[in-house]
């Protein structure tokens, strides 16, 4: 957006009314069983955006029936061709690149992220998602086995069947596609519950999965409260894998859930304490611009969060003084307006849990050198906030914070950083800057996380798979890899005639 002039920016469209309230079942709008509705709210404002329809295990019940219907052998979705599911994918990619301004528009709505981002990062990463996965459809092939004696086998990589996706708030759009995207490719059908707090998207892709020509019952969207349509999704006996973004305690049910239940398929993707560790030897600059962005990125609402900063002493005062120079330039204010940077917490519960911390790590004796507090009477803003001299021990060195808080550690050589990076339960991304090649490459083996960014951060990419160690997660999504979440493989082995 930096390099596009300010008159050629794309500009947020007027929502006077939102059209899509409903539960999506079998490519139609359905009121709930209960009757029930739920407000969703304008973090920035506090404003009730509109009333949606709120989903419970009855509702659910009948998705899974849809898609379940949807999965048997002889419909219309399992007699497609991989290449006609493909072209569906790229058709969908198609409407959301039509929509773009809208859908941009009701996710910083509904999210209170700058809508700018919302254009330029989710609304980007949701159609490249869909065409990657697209390419796809018609290249998941198995092989063909040697194996001993009179035999002959080969491997077939079929759908897993009905497949539950719980999405969390702070990427309602884009995680929604990296978990239909692949399970479509993939020939699967899809039961899908939105956060509470963001459902608006995915219910406008309801209506572009009905355009695009779905079958009715592949793509199926129950708006919904966790504890209610979420926990509905993952006892579910129908559902034959479930994939979930959020917290590592909800994860921890969702697996338990499935356990108990029909020990469905399950992938999560969870919590982060990221470390970051940075070397005398590195690019100052840099690493202070790119571990900025990494901490403060959609108000520090990202499960990639750089959380916790080890700066190597010789160069720790100076990091603390371009970081706090650098964070002074953010600008705060209206998500619609394309100058804001940073926009509010997404609500009440996740703004009083930050501004918690935030009080713990002064009590606790860190240093505040920026920001720490509220701004503005109305809405839930908290400002980029800097620590320095945090101490390992202390809540804000271990708890995900998940708000735009960056906590600053000093450390004198490698062996201490990468023991202290790595003393965490979770173990998603770490980001490592340095000028040596031979520094990089041995730290980089030694971080206990699913991804390792070196001289840069939140690098992600829809082609490499992304996921995490220890308590952050189980699975993949992204790349090639997603695939193998949403296939089952099955041998078929021949019996040959020995004489030939
Ligand atoms: P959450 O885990 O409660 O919510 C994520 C999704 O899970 C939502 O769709 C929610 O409705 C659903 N859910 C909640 N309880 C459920 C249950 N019992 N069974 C099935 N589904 C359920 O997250 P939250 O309460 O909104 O946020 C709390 C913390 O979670 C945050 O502070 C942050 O640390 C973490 N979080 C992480 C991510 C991430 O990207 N990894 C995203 C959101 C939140």
């Amino acid at each position: 957006a930096d390099k596009i002039p300010a008159s050629d920016l794309p500009q947020p469209v007027k929502v006077q009314q939102v059209r899509h309230t409903k539960i999506f079942i079998n490519n139609e709008w359905h009121t709930s069983i209960s009757g029930r509705t739920f407000p969703t709210l304008n973090p920035a404002t506090g404003d009730t955006i509109c009333q949606v329809q709120e989903g419970d295990k009855e509702d659910v019940d009948e998705a899974v029936a849809a898609a379940r219907a949807a999965m048997q052998h002889g419909s219309a979705w399992r007699r497609m061709g991989p290449s006609r599911r493909g072209r569906l994918l790229h058709r969908l990619a198609d409407l959301v690149e039509r929509d773009r301004l809208l859908l941009a528009t009701l996710e910083s709505l509904d999210t209170g992220k700058p809508f700018l981002q919302a254009f330029f990062i989710d609304l980007e990463g949701s159609i490249e998602t869909l065409r990657y996965y697209a390419g796809w459809a018609d290249k998941i092939h198995g092989r063909t086995v040697p194996v001993d004696k009179t035999f002959m086998s080969i491997t077939k990589h079929e759908p897993v069947g009905v497949c539950g996706a719980i999405i969390p708030w702070n990427f309602p759009l884009l995680m929604l596609m990296w978990k239909i995207a692949p399970a479509l490719s993939c020939g699967n059908t899809v039961v899908v519950k939105p956060a509470e707090q963001t459902p608006l998207t995915a219910l406008h892709i309801g209506s572009l999965i009905k355009e695009a020509e779905f079958p009715p019952g592949v793509v199926n969207i129950v708006p919904g409260f966790g504890s209610t349509a979420g926990a509905a999704i993952a006892i579910h006996g129908g559902i034959d894998k479930v994939a979930f973004t959020g917290s590592t305690e909800v994860g921890q049910l969702i697996k338990e859930a499935a356990a108990k239940s029909n020990l469905k398929r399950v992938t999560l993707e969870l919590g982060g304490k990221n470390p970051c560790i940075v070397f005398d030897d590195c690019d100052l600059q840099l690493a202070v611009e790119e571990i900025q962005k990494g901490a403060f990125y959609n108000q520090g609402q990202c499960c990639t969060a750089a959380s916790r900063v080890f700066v190597q002493e010789s160069i720790y005062e100076e990091f603390v003084r371009l970081s706090v120079e650098k964070a002074k330039k953010i600008v705060i204010g209206d998500p619609l307006d394309p100058r804001t940077t940073h926009g509010p917490q997404i609500d009440q519960r996740q703004f009083d849990k930050i501004m918690d911390l935030i009080e713990s790590g002064k009590k606790e004796g860190a240093k505040l050198e920026y920001g720490g507090g509220a701004v503005g009477e109305k809405g839930l803003f908290i400002q980029p906030t800097i620590f320095s001299e945090v101490k390992d021990s202390m809540r804000i060195a271990k708890e995900e914070i998940f708000g735009p808080v960056l906590s600053l550690f000093s450390f004198k050589s490698q062996q201490e950083a990468v023991e202290r990076a790595n003393d965490s339960r979770y173990g998603l991304v770490s980001a490592v800057f340095t000028t040596s090649m031979d520094r990089a490459l041995s730290v980089s083996g030694a971080m206990e996380t699913g991804t390792v960014w070196i001289n840069c951060y939140n690098a992600l990419h829809v082609q490499t798979p992304f996921g995490g160690y220890k308590m952050s997660g189980n699975g993949r999504e992204l790349g090639e890899y997603a695939l193998a979440e949403y296939s089952e493989v099955k041998t078929v082995t021949f019996k040959m005639n020995p004489t030939m």
